[in-house]
């Protein structure tokens, strides 16, 4: 498992008595140019993938696909966060998403700083107490060049309570898996809150 932290690797029993499919917003969050566009677009070409019609994708971004996990579709609405325009704060009360996927660039320092400010929020806000927050590194592709690690990487995520995965839009590299680990992660808390 690429996974990395406490309660990925748990099996999940979704319950499949109602017909409605359930919708979940995520926002992705980062700064510009770690690749949060990249990896939206590449989840579109998941093999998880039920449906993907464009027509449902609006004007600011946000990308609608159907996924099909473990026997039960979902839909999914990816929502890249428009960093120059809008705070975290605002995207937050605007869409009340059911998950945050914080991105950062493995080869740039500055980007993974950010990435912390935003996880900090997140905890103070008793978002990430709430619901799904993910820290991804991307661009792994670029050996030569990282300069965070991924113990780094690890470390800041278990130290804000949240999944780490390393990615790399580029070459397809745990691309799937986080698609699928953002999924399940928010049907566990669903699940959970159902008890
Ligand atoms: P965004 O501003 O966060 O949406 O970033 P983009 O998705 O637009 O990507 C910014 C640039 O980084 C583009 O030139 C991408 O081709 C490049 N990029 C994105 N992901 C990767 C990756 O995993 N590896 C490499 N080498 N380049 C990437």
């Amino acid at each position: 498992s690429p996974w990395q932290g406490s309660c990925c690797s748990q099996t999940t029993n979704i319950s499949t008595e109602t017909m409605d499919i359930a919708k979940y917003r995520i926002v992705l969050l980062g700064e510009s140019g770690v690749g949060k566009t990249a990896l939206v677009s590449q989840f579109m070409t998941s093999e998880y993938m039920n449906t993907y019609d464009a027509s449902l994708d609006d004007e600011f971004g946000e990308k609608t696909v159907s996924i099909l996990l473990d026997g039960e579709e979902s839909e999914m609405v990816f929502i890249d966060h428009p960093s120059s325009e809008m705070s975290v704060e605002n995207s937050l009360s605007t869409y009340e998403p059911h998950a945050a996927v914080v991105v950062y660039s493995v080869v740039d320092r500055a980007t993974f700083k950010a990435a912390e400010e935003i996880l900090n929020y997140l905890w103070r806000e008793s978002y990430t107490q709430e619901k799904t927050v993910i820290l991804v590194g991307n661009k792994v592709d670029l050996a030569r060049a990282r300069v965070i690690t991924n113990t780094e990487g690890k470390s800041l995520a278990a130290s804000r309570d949240c999944k780490y995965i390393e990615t790399s839009s580029g070459i397809q590299h745990n691309v799937d898996e986080l698609l699928v680990g953002i999924l399940k992660q928010i049907r566990l808390r669903e699940t959970r809150e159902k008890k």
